[in-house]
């Protein structure tokens, strides 16, 4: 059970469901994500992992 559905998981949905957590780190959000309901598979999360680790890896767009 959530307490707020954001739609959609680009720039804004995202910013949104950061800033919901600042304030009231105590309400459930969940983010649903047309793009990633669609496509949903192994190769798909593999990709975004794989694609995550890297760009932490080199500090790819990471400020420290
Ligand atoms: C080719 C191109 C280049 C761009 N280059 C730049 C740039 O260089 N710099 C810049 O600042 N801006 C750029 N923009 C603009 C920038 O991409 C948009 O302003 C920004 O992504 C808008 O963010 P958003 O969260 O509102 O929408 P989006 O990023 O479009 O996110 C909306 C999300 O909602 C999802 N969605 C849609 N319908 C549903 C549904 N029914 N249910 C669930 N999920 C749904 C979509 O899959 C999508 O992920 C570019 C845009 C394009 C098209």
């Amino acid at each position: 059970m959530y307490d707020i559905a954001i739609i959609g998981g680009g720039i804004v949905g995202l910013a949104t469901g950061v800033k919901i957590l600042q304030s009231r780190p105590d309400l459930k959000i969940v983010i649903l994500e047309k793009e990633y309901l669609e496509r949903k598979s192994f190769l798909f999360d593999f990709k975004i992992i794989v694609k995550t680790f890297t760009n932490v890896l080199f500090s790819k767009g990471v400020s420290h």
